[in-house]
Parts: structure tokens; C-alpha cells; sequence
């Protein structure tokens, strides 16, 4: 019988990832609204680096405050529009005109 045990140490590290995406986000809220962009824009970028060597997903919940195509950081009413048409809520964004479409259910 083969074990999945094997994944445990990689499961950590997705983790602490994880744990440190959710802080970038925190710290480029915290940026954006202190008129620092750049570096609001910067921490979005080591998200991404991050969650590409870790392999992590981005939760929802985040995706949706960054441009997957510039990766700026987005607020909405600021540098983000947010439009709901059913099932579907599109972000765009104002600095590249990126449509990131969210769905939900
Ligand atoms: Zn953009």
C-alpha cells in the first residue's frame, strides 16, 4: 500500500506560503491606502512569485485584488471597476484595462 504521507513536508511549505500570501495582501492594503502603489504593486508580484514556486492557489477571496495582467493591486472605486452580470463579477482594471472575470456560486 502506497502511502500519501510522502506530501506532507511540501504541504507545509504550501502552507506557510499561503500564510505569507495573506500577509502580502494585508501589507499592500496597507500600502495602496498609504499612497505607496509601487510597493503595493511590488508585493503583488512576490505573491505571485510565491504562489508559482509553491504551487499554491490564491483564494478566491484575493484573487480578485490583484490584475492577473499587470499584477497591481486593486481596489475597488479606486483603481478597479467591479461589475456583476449574473453569475459572473467582472474586475477591470483601470491601469491596463485587464477583464478579470470571478465567478461565484
Ligand atoms: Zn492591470
Amino acid at each position: 500500500m502506497r502511502s500519501k504521507q510522502k506530501y506532507s513536508v511540501k504541504d507545509e511549505y504550501k502552507e506557510i506560503a499561503l500564510e505569507r500570501i495573506h500577509e502580502l495582501f494585508k501589507q499592500a492594503d496597507i500600502q495602496f491606502h498609504d499612497n505607496e502603489k509601487e510597493l503595493a504593486n511590488r508585493y503583488m508580484y512576490l505573491v505571485r512569485k510565491l504562489a508559482m514556486k509553491y504551487k499554491v492557489k490564491i483564494p478566491s477571496a484575493l484573487k480578485r485584488q490583484y490584475c492577473k495582467k499587470c499584477l497591481h493591486y486593486l481596489v475597488a472605486g479606486e483603481n478597479a471597476r467591479v461589475r456583476s452580470t449574473g453569475k459572473v463579477i467582472v474586475y477591470s482594471c483601470k491601469d491596463c484595462g485587464q477583464l478579470n472575470r470571478i465567478g461565484y456560486k
